[in-house]
């Protein structure tokens, strides 16, 4: 049988916005010695603005922005959405055909029959598109368009504002190690990190490639101390699938990533992580 304390400390979680999905992970909680926070959306906002449009090859600021909502407008990345909204005109859907989502690259698309590509330096790579590396702090969308590079979008997140705090308590609660993953460069990565006091990141990651990191720490990482992953869903499911415990955060978070989650945030604040440990040990506590 169920000592009756777990329904205390399942209870008592819920009623913090924290939803533990059975004694067992409350159990494996109390034994989180990593945490591996997701960047964007989880330790940042996820609210990208454009700071910057830098054309090339004859094209002007407006077309740049035009192209690249044009293309963008079927996706829902964050990334996407920022630059939808730095572009004031209309969008009409039946301006895009053949639209393609490349999980960690970006997207391709045809607007008005001309080939639109937007993401990162990885897609240009991959696509052959020649370009000049440009150096600037931020997540940048390089376009091509027709096959030649048509210049670059700027844009910036913010870091959440309790995200500095989860980190310290994090520490102060007994966790070894804390760790992001994400698939944006490394300068916004490091900047990032070390505005956190983060031990470790990785950047330039491809979706399975964040699930490649998590197995690593799993495997280094004894028996008797479990390893946690927060996320907020956004290609994010098959990682949370893989942890010790899995979290995803609620508000923004997709359905299957919640479904997955072994506990799930119903608000987006990284503190919540250091609350669901320490509510955990206390239930703990009072069971044994
Ligand atoms: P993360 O959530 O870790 O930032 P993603 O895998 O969602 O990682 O995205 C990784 C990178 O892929 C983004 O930083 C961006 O450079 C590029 N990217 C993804 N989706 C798009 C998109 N719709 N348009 C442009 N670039 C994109
Ligand atoms: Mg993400």
């Amino acid at each position: 049988s169920i000592p009756l304390g777990y329904f205390g400390g399942v209870g008592g979680a819920a009623k913090r916005g924290i939803l533990v999905k059975g004694s067992t992970f409350l159990d494996a909680l109390t034994d989180v010695k990593t945490v591996i926070f997701d960047k964007t959306g989880t330790l940042t906002e996820g609210v990208f603005q454009v700071t910057q449009v830098t054309p090339y090859n004859d094209y002007s600021e407006t077309e740049l922005l035009t192209f690249a909502a044009i293309a963008e407008s079927q996706s829902n990345h964050p990334v996407a959405r920022s630059i939808m909204e730095a572009y004031d005109g209309a969008i009409n859907k039946f301006d895009v055909t053949d639209y393609e989502e490349i999980p960690g690259h970006g997207i391709s698309a045809k607007v008005r029959g001309m080939s639109v590509l937007a993401g990162n330096d990885r897609l240009l790579h991959r696509e052959q598109i020649e370009h000049d590396t440009c150096n600037v702090e931020g997540t940048v969308v390089h376009l091509a368009i027709d096959g030649k590079y048509a210049g670059y979008i700027l844009i910036a997140d913010r870091i959440k504002e309790d995200a500095a705090m989860a980190i310290a308590r994090l520490k102060k609660a007994g966790v070894n190690e804390t760790v992001m993953l994400t698939g944006d460069n490394r300068v916004v990565a490091q900047n990032v990190a070390d505005k956190l006091g983060l031990d470790a990141y990785k950047a330039e990651l491809l979706p399975e490639d964040k699930v490649k990191a998590i197995e690593q720490y799993l495997r280094k990482t004894d028996k008797k101390s479990k390893v946690a992953f927060v996320g907020d869903g956004i290609n994010d499911a098959p990682v949370i699938a893989r942890v010790d415990v899995g979290m995803a955060m609620g508000a923004l978070g997709s359905d299957a990533a919640i479904e997955t989650a072994d506990v799930v945030l119903m608000t987006d604040a990284p503190s919540k992580v250091a609350e669901a440990i320490s509510i955990a040990r206390k239930t703990h506590t009072i069971v044994w």
